[in-house]
């Protein structure tokens, strides 16, 4: 099964949409941000459907192993 790594950019305005759609997977920080709980994760598609769904695309997912972006 492939690894994906997990990055969320400063980009982030709290908007709380992956925290709604992966709330295993996603926490809001004392910044103000939402980070990953886990930095690398399995293929998860609740975690595919936050990144594609966040409204500033600020989530980045990447094959843990290559380093190629994850297309979703
Ligand atoms: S969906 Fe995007 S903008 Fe909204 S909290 Fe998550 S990472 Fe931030």
């Amino acid at each position: 099964m492939t690894s994906w790594r997990v990055e969320v950019t400063p980009d982030c305005i709290a908007s709380g949409v992956c925290l709604a759609l992966a709330g295993d997977d996603f926490a809001l920080g004392d910044d103000g941000r939402t980070h990953p709980l886990r930095e690398v994760t399995e293929e998860r598609e609740a975690v595919l459907d936050a990144a594609a769904s966040c409204p500033m695309e600020a989530i980045l997912l990447t094959d843990a192993t290559t380093g190629e972006p994850v297309d979703f």
